[in-house]
């Protein structure tokens, strides 16, 4: 069965009261985990509509993320890619911190203020996540412990050393593979251990109900300012939004402000090596509906259910689910939902770099390539395409000029 659309009614009918998307998302928790997550649901019910909430939020915003980010035309690029199309990007890489997930964690460490609560939880896999909960921790004066699986610390010595620099305590996780599954374990049994006093921020639009929704309606603020800005700027509105999708989050916040436009949505998920189980991260175009961590969701799966393992070459894609509602908006049809891989991906970082003087990180170059292709292959139609830019790719610098040095392989003569 084909679930509706209707633009009218969405963010009001979207998740129903029970925290479905149809029948995605949901609680799938043990009744003590359940009953912590609807008082998180009903304190955000109420502290969402207190005017003095909102305007503290906007306050943060203006003045500590510097938002709005800007958006900028691409002319170069858009140009030496040959067709009519024109590329137009969201700037997230300008927010404080880099990326676009400083936007909800600001939204739940305030929303943690306003519940009292003392302490600010989280698992990290990459560590982005937890350095923009640790940047809004320091900012709430709020303490916080990010989980994080010894393999992870391992390879991630800069933002480990950027947590604890804001005064985050990094908890190595030491039992089984030691990377973001048993980070994530560890998290909710900390968290159990005090619901009262701490606060588990999750780190897109997954998880139990109210966090899809929530993180949701935290990173509205990019599509709602990226509409009014584009339209500013050019007078109309873009053919097609597009942006990378691993929990989702960029992409639900910039695609909530076109919902009720003429526009084509597209998400980017991440193909990776190519299409073989474990080389790819790619949840909606090869995975099947399935629970993982308390929400229900296309899922990458073996026969019995279990996540398989999953890879991308952009660290904060690869995760075998996706955010609910991107299984609903996929299921409707109003959200088209594609891929790149990780060659595209390393194009289009180049590309940006060398043409544009903008280093964009490797997630946000997946949606970038998928904006690169469409330029490509339909040279003769002039459409405006707005790429969410979700972060800054200082992150990924290193580990890019080590493996594949300084794009010379991946660039054609027309991009150098
Ligand atoms: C974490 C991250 C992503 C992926 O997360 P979503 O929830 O899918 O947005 C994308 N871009 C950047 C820069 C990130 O740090």
């Amino acid at each position: 069965m084909t679930p509706d659309f209707n633009p009218a009614t969405y963010f009001s009918a979207q998740p129903d009261a029970s925290g479905r998307y149809a029948q995605y998302g949901g609680m799938y928790l043990p009744p003590d985990l359940e009953k912590i997550m609807l008082e998180i649901r009903d304190a955000y019910y109420t502290i969402a509509r207190s005017a003095r909430f909102i305007a503290e939020l906007r306050d943060i915003r203006r003045h500590f993320q510097g938002r709005p980010t800007p958006v900028y035309y691409a002319e170069r690029l858009s140009r030496k890619l040959g067709g009519q199309s024109h590329i137009y990007l969201k700037r997230e890489d300008l927010n404080h911190t880099g990326a676009h997930k400083l936007n909800h964690c600001m939204g739940e460490g305030l929303l943690a203020k306003y519940m009292g609560k003392k302490k600010l939880i989280a698992e990290t896999g990459a560590g982005q996540h937890g350095v923009a909960l640790a940047t809004a921790a320091a900012y709430f004066g709020l303490e916080c412990d990010i989980h994080m699986g010894e393999v992870d610390i391992a390879k991630q010595a800069p933002n480990v050393a950027r947590m604890k620099l804001l005064g985050a305590r990094v908890i190595p996780v030491t039992f089984g593979l030691r990377t973001l599954k048993e980070a994530v374990d560890s998290c909710f049994q900390a968290y159990l251990q005090d619901p009262v006093n701490q606060l588990y921020c999750i780190g897109s639009v997954v998880g139990p109900h109210p966090f899809p929704m929530l993180v949701r309606d935290f990173q509205r603020v990019v599509g709602i300012e990226a509409r009014e800005q584009f339209i500013e700027m050019t007078g109309e509105l873009p053919d097609v939004v597009t942006a990378c999708v691993g929990g989702g989050s960029n992409a639900m916040g910039i695609f909530s402000g076109f919902l009720g436009d003429p526009c084509e949505l597209h998400g980017v998920e991440p193909l990776g090596r190519g299409p073989k189980t474990g080389d790819h991260a790619a949840s909606m175009t090869y995975g099947h509906e399935g629970v993982l961590h308390g929400f229900n969701s296309y899922l990458l799966q073996d026969d019995k259910g279990e996540p398989s393992p999953v890879y991308s070459i952009a660290s904060g894609l690869d995760y075998p689910s996706v955010g609910p509602e991107h299984a609903y908006l996929h299921d409707t049809g109003r959200v088209q939902y594609t891929t790149a891989d990780d060659r595209e991906a390393l194009e289009a970082f180049y590309a940006l770099s060398r043409v544009e003087g903008i280093i964009p990180a490797l997630e946000s170059s997946h949606a970038l390539a998928h904006a690169m292709k469409l330029c490509r292959e339909e040279p003769n139609r002039a459409r405006s395409i707005l790429v969410n830019l979700s972060g800054r790719g200082d992150k990924d610098m290193d580990y890019v000029i080590e493996k594949y040095g300084y794009g010379d392989d991946y660039l054609p003569a027309e991009l150098r």
